[in-house]
C-alpha cells in the first residue's frame, strides 16, 4: 500500500456531476444565469435554514461582499482567530479595515471567546468566528457579545459545511455568513462561494456588488463600485450534484474521525480532537497535536515520516501574527496558545474517497515511526 500515495484531501466527484455539468454545457447557459445558479443559490440556503444565498467566485470575496454590505470601512476593526486560513483576515485588509487577532482555545482550536471583550474598542465593528475544521464555534457566547457592544456577526462557515451548533447548522447564527466550496472542501464546486442572509436589503445589495454594482431594476446603471465576483452555471451544476451528498460526505467524516479516534487513542504523545457537547464536528479535517514533551519526534519530523511512509499530512496554518502582512496588528504575549498549536498540529488524510485499511495504515505507520 506504500507505493500509493494517500493524499490529505480529494474531490469526491462522479456519474452525477458529469450529467449535471453536460447538461448546463448542453444547454448553452455556460456564464452567470441559468438553472443551476438559481438552483444551488436557493438549495444550499434551504439546506441550512436561510432566506437567500447569493453565490460568489469563491470564499474569500463572500468574506468581502460581507463586509462591504455590513458597510465596514477604512480604520474600522474586525475581530477574528489568529489561527485560521489567511482568507480570512485578506478581505478586512482589502477596504482597509484593521484585523484584531484572538487567541485560540486548546481544546477546539477557535477563537477564544473569553478573550474577545477587552479587544473591543469603539473602532469594533464585526467579530468574524471561523468554525475551523468542522468545529463550530461557541455561538452563544459570541452573540452576546455581539448585542452587548451592537456589533455584526459574519461566520467564516468555509471549513464547517452542515456542522452543528446546539442543534443547528452553521451560517444561521450570523446576519450574514460565508462559505467555500473551493476543490478540498466537504462540497465542492471546484472554485466558488456563498453569502447567506436572511436579510431583504443586504441580500439586494450584494447581489448589485457582486453583479458590477448595477441596479437591477436599470441596466447599466451603476450607483455605485461593485464587482464581478459572479459563479458560472457549469460550476453550479458541479454543486447541485455535490449537494445531494452531502449529508453521507459528513457520515464519513464523522466515521473516519471515530476511527482514527479508536486507533490513536492509546498514544499518549497525541492529543486527538475534539467534539464538544454542544458541537457536531464535520472533521473537514482531521487535526492532531503532537505533545513533544512526551515524544521524541517533532511535528515537522512525523510529517516527513509520513511522507516517507507515502501518506500526505500537512502542518496545520501558520499564526497571522507571525506573517508578514498581519504582523503589525498582533499585540505580543497574549497569542501563545494559538502559536503552539499552530507548529505542533497537523492535518491527517480527510478525504471521503478514503478506505478503513489506509485509515488503519496511517495509524499503524504513526504509531511505529522509526528514528
Ligand atoms: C478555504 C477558506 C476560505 C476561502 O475560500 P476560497 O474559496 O479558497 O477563497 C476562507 N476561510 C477559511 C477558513 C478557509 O478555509
Amino acid at each position: 500500500m506504500s507505493n500509493n500515495f494517500i493524499p490529505i484531501s480529494e474531490p469526491n466527484i462522479g456519474a452525477k456531476e458529469l450529467e449535471y455539468v453536460t447538461d448546463a454545457v448542453k444547454s448553452g447557459w455556460v456564464s452567470s444565469l441559468g438553472y443551476y445558479v438559481e438552483k444551488f443559490e436557493k438549495d444550499f440556503a434551504s439546506y441550512c435554514n436561510m432566506k437567500h444565498g447569493v453565490s460568489v467566485s469563491n470564499g474569500t470575496v463572500a468574506i468581502h461582499l460581507a463586509l462591504l454590505a455590513l458597510w465596514i470601512k477604512e480604520w474600522d476593526e474586525v475581530i477574528i482567530p489568529n489561527l485560521t486560513f489567511a482568507a480570512t483576515a485578506n478581505p478586512i485588509l482589502y477596504i482597509g479595515a484593521t484585523p484584531v487577532l484572538i487567541d485560540i482555545e486548546r481544546d477546539t482550536y477557535n477563537m477564544d471567546v473569553s478573550k474577545i471583550e477587552k479587544k473591543i474598542t469603539s473602532k469594533t465593528k464585526a467579530i468574524i468566528p471561523v468554525h475551523l475544521y468542522g468545529h463550530p464555534c461557541d455561538m452563544d457566547e459570541i452573540i452576546k457579545l455581539a448585542e452587548k457592544y451592537n456589533l455584526h456577526v459574519i461566520e467564516d462557515c468555509a471549513e464547517a459545511h452542515g456542522a452543528e451548533y446546539k442543534w443547528k447548522k452553521v451560517g444561521q447564527f450570523s446576519v450574514i455568513s460565508c462559505f467555500s466550496f473551493y476543490g478540498n472542501k466537504t462540497i465542492t464546486t471546484g472554485e466558488g462561494g456563498m453569502c447567506l442572509t436572511n436579510d431583504e436589503w443586504f441580500n439586494k445589495v450584494m447581489r448589485e456588488l457582486r453583479d458590477h454594482g448595477m441596479k437591477k431594476d436599470r441596466k447599466y446603471w451603476h450607483d455605485t463600485i461593485g464587482f464581478n465576483y459572479r459563479i458560472t452555471n457549469l460550476q453550479a451544476a458541479l454543486w447541485c450534484a455535490q449537494l445531494e451528498k452531502i449529508d453521507d460526505f459528513i457520515d464519513i467524516k464523522r466515521w473516519n474521525a471515530a476511527l482514527y479516534n479508536q486507533c490513536l487513542s492509546s498514544v499518549e504523545w497525541i492529543i486527538l480532537p475534539v467534539e464538544k457537547s454542544y458541537a457536531k464536528n464535520t472533521y473537514w479535517m482531521y487535526t492532531i497535536y503532537i505533545d513533544e514533551t512526551k515524544f521524541w519526534i517533532s511535528r515537522d519530523e512525523l510529517i516527513q515520516g509520513l511522507k516517507e511512509a507515502g501518506i500526505d499530512s500537512r502542518q496545520c496554518f501558520y499564526p497571522l501574527s507571525d506573517m508578514p502582512p498581519y504582523k503589525s496588528f498582533w499585540s505580543t504575549a497574549e497569542l501563545g496558545v494559538s502559536r503552539d498549536v499552530s507548529y505542533k498540529a497537523l492535518n491527517l488524510p480527510s478525504s471521503t474517497l478514503l478506505k478503513k485499511e489506509q485509515i488503519r495504515y496511517i495509524c499503524d505507520r504513526i504509531k511505529n515511526l522509526k528514528k
